[in-house]
Parts: structure tokens; C-alpha cells; sequence
């Protein structure tokens, strides 16, 4: 490719947002030429696979559910309008997730009813707590979950109940509304357990987000890619080059370029500049505004305002195959949560973690762990299972270091011996195994802390809206950092960025 050469459009990353804008951008404008760079040697972020030949497995490294299939789904739209729904092999499990409890585990189906039902069934003494919640997760979650409609006007909520959300559900946490509803600390965890999807302890998280995350989880349908998430990514960035676009790996990119008037004309890279008149910066904020802007005074006010935007938690994981099909060693269900202790426990366990060994008691044994077994999820893509859980950079040793891998072997012991206490079949079957943890993250796709689900979404937003009005003219944000912790987010917000293209 020429340096110096001219796009309709420059995107700093090839992330899952990055790739889904393009994609909606040239099917909307046939002829756009978009370019995107990314540092990386493959397109999609944490939209990618790994692969370990040796072990004859290909990691997924983020995906295990897309939401938002169902009908009514904003994915499903998106998919369908894109034709992606033909092109992309979709398998929708059937359950939603077991949840193993010291005291035996539940099986839920997938779907709002099925697990509104077995919860009745398990907890009948809660029964009105939980009725309280499920109004609230269809009232409240729904106008959430509807937020891009919302703002370009084609669904309206009802706004006396929007108002009372503002009011009374916005700024309270997961832990502290639950607590009012639920006296059941096991069952407390059980209804908290899906913030792992966005990297939320239940104290972290606001409750009325969290609302939107289940409504979208529960009530909208699930799915995964046939091929995992690298051939959703390859897809969107095929659909880029086919319509003139390119896609170039391997590329960091240095500097956005500006002028003084404070418009942008472009990015610089180590394979020279290009210009373009908008640039999407699909890298987290926090770096961007760190490593890729001149110190320009304008940028003063950004940089003091993006301190109230907190990271989410990142993970540390656990990428296993096993010698034969999971489910035959007795894990059955697609995705399985493992708890170890109460909500109350948990909660006091992480309100103590002040040094390593207090963090990864925390952490990796008494908080909720999430099982992915990809297995059953697509047989052809081999028996593997991936084990997570939140975790924070701040007590990880420098990547390479003794203590760094002294660590990373005791998360792989903790987390393999409570896959094996759950689910014993597994013990002696496990043949590979891999770990990840938030400085494996960072590096490969210079999130802050690691955190591939972007900001979290506490009950303070205030550090929320730093891109608006962006000083320099021409520059948008795209990533999970403004739109969402998930693929259906970064969709959603991808569709609503190419809307506005020809503004
Ligand atoms: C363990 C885990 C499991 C998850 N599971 C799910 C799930 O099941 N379902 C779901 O919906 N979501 C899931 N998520 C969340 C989802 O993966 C992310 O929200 C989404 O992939 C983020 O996409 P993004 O495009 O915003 O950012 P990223 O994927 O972070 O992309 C940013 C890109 O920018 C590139 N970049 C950064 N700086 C530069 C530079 N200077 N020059 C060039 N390139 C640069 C990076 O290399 C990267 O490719 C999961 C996340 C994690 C971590």
C-alpha cells in the first residue's frame, strides 16, 4: 500500500466495533473506502482465535455468546440486514447455564420463562423478590436494552417509568439491590453471576445497567459462531476490502495527525501517514489519549475527565482441551457457573483484598467462576473448555518475571481444582492447558488494565460521555469503551455511528 494515501475513513484497531462499522458503513454507502490498521497480526481484538496446532486447538479468545438473536433481538436485526444470519453458521444452545452450589446444582434452560421457573421452584420463599426483580428486568432492562432506538427516536419508553429508573434504580449497586429484594445470599449470587459478562463484581456494577445486560442475555436468545469469533471478524473485514477498503495487520499506529484548526487529517504509522478526514479510535481512551495526541492544551479538559472512567475488571482464564468429549466426563451444559461461597461471603472475601494472597483468595476461590465448554457449544471445533474469572492488573507481577509465572501457575491450580471439585469427571482428562491473565490482555490489545469489557458501568457515569464533542474535529470514539461491553453493543453502537456517516 502507497503511504500517504487518501480514505473516506481511518480506523485506529480492528476490533469487533471497528470491524462491524465498516461493514455497516459500506452497505450503507457503496464506495466508502475505509482503512483500517491494527497492531495486531489478525483482525478482531478480542474478536479473535488463537491457534496452538500442538495441541490441536483453537482458542476462542472472548467469545461464548452473542446476544441479542432472538426475536426482537438488536443483533439479529443487524445480522439480517447485513445477511450475516445466511453467511454465518449460528448455533443457539438450548440451556442458558448450570449453576453448581455446594448444595447441588440447577440446570437452567434457555430463555426468561425457563429460568424464572426453576428459580421458583428452587427458592419458593423468595417468590415475591423474585417476581419484584423479573418486572424490573422487563420494564427497566427493556428500556435499556432499547437505548440506541431510544435516541434516534424509532422506540419510546414510557417515561414515567424511565424517570422512576433514573431515580431510584441508577445509582444503587447489584449487591445492595439485591439485598433489598433477597434474603437467599445463594440466591443473590445466582441472579448476580451474569456481571461476569461484564466485568462487574455485584458491588461494582449499578443496578439498573445490570438490569439491561440480563434483559439482553435472558430474553433475547443467545448464539455462537460456527468457526468462533475469528470468522466473524474475517467476515466483516472482507466485506471491507471487497467494497475498496483494506485492512492492514501488523501496523501500530503512532499519532493522530491534526491540523491547527484543530481538524483531523489522519494518523501516523511506522509504514508512513494516511489521511483521512474522520478518524474512529477504536483503541480504549485511556491509552489513546495517553500515547496517540500531541499535548495540545484542548486535550487538557478530555484527559482530566477520562479519570472518572473506570476500567472494568479484566480476567484471568483458564483455555483447557480435554482427551474426550466433555460432556462424556459429566460436563453437559454449555456454559456453567461456579460458586464457592454466598453473596455475603464473596462480597466479604473482595472487601478485604489488600495484598496478593487476600486478592487471590478473592478472586479465583470465592468469587464466581465461569465455565465455557465450547464442545458442546460447536463439536468440529474441537473438546475444549475455558475456565474465567475477574481479576484485576494491580497484584500481577511484570509479564516474564519468576513471580509473574509463579502466579500464573497457582491461578491454573485454584482454577482447575474447582472445575474438578464441581464436575470430578473432568480430573485426570484434562491434556492442555493455557493461561491468560489481565497482562496477556493488555498487551495484545493495549487495553487499559486489561479490560476487554471497556468501562465499567458503575452507579457514578460521570467519566461516561468524554467523547462528546471531541476537540478535535473529525475524531470518534468506537469501542466497548463507549458502547458496551459485548458484541451486540459494539454492533449497536457500530449501526448508529454509520447512520450518522453522511451528517
Ligand atoms: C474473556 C472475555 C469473554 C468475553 N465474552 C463475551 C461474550 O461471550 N459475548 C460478548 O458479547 N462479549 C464478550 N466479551 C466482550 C467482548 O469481547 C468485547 O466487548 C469486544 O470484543 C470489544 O471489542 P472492541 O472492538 O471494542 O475492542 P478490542 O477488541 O479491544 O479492539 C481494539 C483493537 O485496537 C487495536 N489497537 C489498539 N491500539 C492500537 C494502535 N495504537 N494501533 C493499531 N491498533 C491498535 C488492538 O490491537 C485491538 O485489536 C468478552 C470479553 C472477554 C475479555
Amino acid at each position: 500500500m502507497d503511504a500517504g494515501s487518501r480514505w473516506d475513513a481511518i480506523c485506529v484497531g480492528a476490533g469487533i466495533t471497528s470491524l462491524a462499522f465498516g461493514a455497516q458503513v459500506v452497505k450503507r454507502h457503496p464506495g466508502a473506502r475505509i482503512l483500517v490498521i491494527d497492531k495486531h497480526g489478525v483482525p478482531g481484538g478480542y474478536a479473535t482465535v488463537f491457534q496452538r496446532p500442538k495441541a490441536g486447538a483453537a482458542f476462542d479468545c472472548s467469545l461464548h455468546k452473542l446476544s441479542g438473536m432472538g426475536e426482537g433481538g438488536n443483533l439479529r436485526r443487524i445480522f439480517a440486514d447485513l445477511g450475516l444470519d445466511a453467511e454465518l453458521g449460528l448455533k443457539v444452545p438450548a440451556d442458558y447455564f448450570e449453576a453448581c452450589l455446594p448444595g447441588g446444582a440447577i440446570r437452567f434452560g434457555n430463555g426468561v420463562d425457563a429460568f424464572r421457573q426453576a428459580l421458583h421452584e428452587r427458592f419458593p420463599h423468595e417468590r415475591a423478590g423474585l417476581d419484584r426483580f423479573f418486572d424490573e428486568v422487563a420494564v427497566h432492562g427493556r428500556n435499556g436494552y432499547h437505548q440506541f432506538q431510544m435516541m434516534d427516536g424509532t422506540f419510546e419508553p414510557d417515561f414515567a417509568q424511565l424517570r422512576y429508573a433514573h431515580k431510584h434504580l441508577k445509582h444503587v449497586t447489584v449487591a445492595d439491590a439485591l439485598a433489598q429484594r433477597i434474603n437467599d445470599p445463594w440466591l443473590r449470587e445466582i441472579l448476580a453471576a451474569t456481571g461476569i459478562y461484564v466485568g462487574g463484581f455485584p458491588e461494582d456494577l449499578g443496578y439498573l445497567y445490570f438490569l439491561h445486560v440480563v434483559y439482553a442475555t435472558l430474553t433475547q436468545g443467545n448464539a455462537y459462531v460456527e468457526g468462533a469469533s475469528q470468522r466473524l471478524s474475517d467476515v466483516l473485514a472482507a466485506r471491507i476490502v471487497a467494497a475498496g477498503g483494506h485492512v492492514l495487520l501488523g501496523t501500530a499506529v503512532r499519532k493522530i495527525l491534526s491540523d491547527d484548526a484543530g481538524k483531523v487529517r489522519g494518523v501516523a504509522t511506522a509504514r508512513g501517514d494516511f489521511y483521512a478526514d474522520r478518524v474512529y479510535l477504536n483503541a480504549a481512551p485511556h491509552y489513546a489519549l495517553r500515547t496517540l495526541f500531541d499535548d495540545r492544551p484542548a486535550l487538557a479538559p478530555i484527559r482530566r475527565k477520562l479519570k472518572n472512567l473506570k476500567p472494568s475488571r479484566s480476567t484471568t482464564t483458564v483455555y483447557l482441551t480435554t482427551d474426550a468429549a466433555p460432556a462424556d466426563l459429566g460436563l453437559a451444559s454449555t456454559e456453567t457457573m461456579i460458586f464457592a461461597s454466598g453473596a455475603d461471603a464473596s462480597r466479604a472475601a473482595r472487601a478485604v483484598c489488600d495484598g496478593d494472597e487476600a486478592c487471590e483468595r478473592a478472586y479465583w476461590r470465592d468469587s464466581v467462576m465461569e465455565v465455557t465448554n465450547y464442545h458442546a457449544l460447536n463439536p468440529s471445533g474441537g473438546r475444549i473448555v475455558c475456565l474465567n474469572v475477574l481479576d484485576t492488573m494491580a497484584h500481577w507481577p511484570e509479564r516474564r518475571s519468576p513471580a509473574y509465572k509463579l502466579k500464573k501457575a497457582r491461578a491454573l491450580n485454584v482454577m482447575l481444582e474447582r472445575l474438578y471439585a464441581a464436575k470430578p469427571g473432568l480430573r485426570g482428562h484434562v491434556v492442555y492447558t493455557e493461561v491468560s491473565t489481565p497482562r496477556t490482555y493488555e498487551r495484545f490489545t493495549n487495553n487499559t488494565d486489561g479490560a476487554g469489557y471497556g468501562a465499567m458501568v458503575g452507579t457514578d457515569l460521570s467519566g461516561h460521555v468524554f467523547h462528546h464533542a471531541f476537540p478535535i474535529a473529525g475524531v470518534h470514539f468506537l469501542s466497548a469503551w463507549v458502547a458496551g461491553p459485548s458484541y451486540e453493543a459494539a454492533f449497536g453502537y457500530a449501526e448508529m455511528k454509520a447512520k450518522q456517516w453522511a451528517a
